[in-house]
């Protein structure tokens, strides 16, 4: 079993996606574990992001993710972090196949709808920076 953090970016939120591709996950035996909606703060993007701040459009990712609330849900399930990675697809969404959430519903490389966590070491920081212990069942 593992435990995987995804964002509902503001993309998804404001076209009403967050439940179509919710349902998604839990159609493949995802359990929801946790889950708030938050408006993100530059300085929790700017760690959540800190991979990418050499970057000349991390200030570009800082503002569209804090500009409206988010929904942060964490998922758990076997095999979760490289399933849900699969079913959301590539980064940009013009390349992403069809079937995955980016590839039917992302509009860029930026408004993509989803962030999912990369790997077991991103999940387990990733949760733990938006989630205490008592928050997750
Ligand atoms: P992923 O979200 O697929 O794990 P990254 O960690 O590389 O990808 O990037 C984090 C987020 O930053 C992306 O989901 C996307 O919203 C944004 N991003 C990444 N690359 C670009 C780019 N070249 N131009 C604009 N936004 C980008």
């Amino acid at each position: 079993m593992e435990r995987t953090l995804i964002i509902f970016k503001p993309d998804a939120i404001e076209q009403g996606r967050a439940g179509t591709i919710l349902a998604r996950f839990e159609a493949a035996h995802l359990r929801i574990a946790g889950a708030k909606v938050l408006r993100l703060q530059e300085e929790i993007l700017r760690e959540h992001y800190s991979h990418l701040a050499d970057r000349p459009f991390f200030g570009d990712i800082v503002a569209y993710m804090s500009s409206t609330p988010v929904l942060l849900v964490v998922l758990e399930g076997e095999n979760a972090i490289a399933r849900v990675r699969e079913m959301v697809g590539p980064t940009d969404s013009a390349t992403a196949p069809k079937g995955t959430i980016r590839g039917d519903f992302g509009e860029s490389k930026r408004r993509n709808m989803v962030h999912a966590s990369e790997d077991k070491t991103a999940a387990a920081a990733e949760i733990a920076r938006f989630f205490s212990l008592s928050e997750l069942f």
